[in-house]
């Protein structure tokens, strides 16, 4: 491979400039360059699970899977920016700045059939209970960052301000089956007044709810999270991707594989080390879910490339 400078980095090889941003267009010769790597410097990888992974990804790619480069989410917005908080407008405008596919919210119905973005169903440090509480009394809180804590009125109409970044809206598993259906219902009736149903994504650890979503909104990306099922069965409820954890995900090359097979995406979280995301990118996931989309975003104009 032409232009790979001889810095000796190991049997993974960071580039910035020489080579275009990474792409695995050829999943034959990604494999070759694994196997290859492995066989110069089997020990430079100095994680044991993440050379397994490298090397699944690469009998996977082997097998004729083709890989893209995935698509950064921003997990509860980009809130590890300056004057961010998890899930405020600001974790959105910051995520939209630096150009990442979605950036991720978490839903709740109030007492008062109110939606409200927050990701705990008690607010730290209060006895607020974002179910059991009314929109008034929840917005009053004020997050780290000097906001109060928005409604998801308040997140569309910014998400509108926009015309790129997703709104990747999680709906919080309610106490029961009830207000899981009604948060869903709720949920579908605001992103379709706001006119954005073609801005927003859906996630759920709920099955229910998941179906749901995708019954109403049947063109809409709803991906299922909890990690039990799957791929072809959630495809068979008009469910379009998976969205599981790493250490769920990573060691089932077959999922990733049966997932694409029937035409899904696949979606992990929380991917906060490099040596993770690196992994991710290997196995051929589809989007990545992190606290550091910034940091996700630079690995990404990387080359994977051989050492000499
Ligand atoms: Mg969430």
């Amino acid at each position: 491979m032409p232009g790979i400078p001889e810095n000796g980095c190991g049997d993974i090889l960071m580039q910035t400039k020489v080579l275009p941003p990474f792409r695995l267009v050829n999943p034959e010769m990604f494999a070759t360059f694994v196997m290859v790597s492995f066989q110069k410097s089997p020990t430079n990888i100095s994680n044991d699970m993440t050379k397994n992974l490298i090397l699944a990804a690469a009998m996977l790619l082997a097998g004729g899977a083709v890989a893209a480069q995935p698509k950064v989410i921003a997990h509860r917005g980009y809130w590890t920016a300056p004057e961010s908080a998890q899930n405020s407008i600001a974790s959105f405008t910051k995520a939209d700045a630096v150009g990442v596919f979605g950036s991720e919210i978490d839903v709740w119905l109030t007492a008062d059939d109110k939606l409200i973005v927050n990701h705990d169903r008690i607010y730290k440090g209060t006895d607020v209970n974002m179910e059991k509480a009314t929109a008034k009394e929840i917005t009053a809180i004020v997050l780290p960052n000097g906001e109060n804590i928005p409604t998801l009125e308040d997140y569309l109409t910014q998400a509108a301000k926009s015309d790129k970044t997703k709104l990747i809206c999680e709906i919080k598993r309610h106490s029961s089956a009830a207000n899981n259906q009604r948060a869903a219902d709720a949920v579908v009736a605001a992103v379709k007044a706001a006119g954005l149903t073609d801005r927003v994504e859906y996630i759920a650890f709920d099955l229910a709810t998941c179906k749901r979503i995708a019954a109403a909104l049947p063109d809409a990306m709803v991906q299922y999270l909890n990690g039990d099922i799957a791929p072809a069965a959630l495809r068979a409820d008009g469910i379009r991707g998976i969205d599981y954890t790493f250490s769920t995900i990573s060691v089932r090359p077959d999922w990733i594989r049966e997932a694409h097979d029937n035409g899904m995406v696949v979606n992990t979280w929380t991917v906060n080390a490099e040596q993770d995301m690196m992994s991710c990118i290997a196995l051929g996931m589809d989007f990545i879910t992190t606290n550091y989309p910034q940091t996700l975003k630079e690995l990404l104009t990387k080359t994977f490339v051989a050492p000499n």
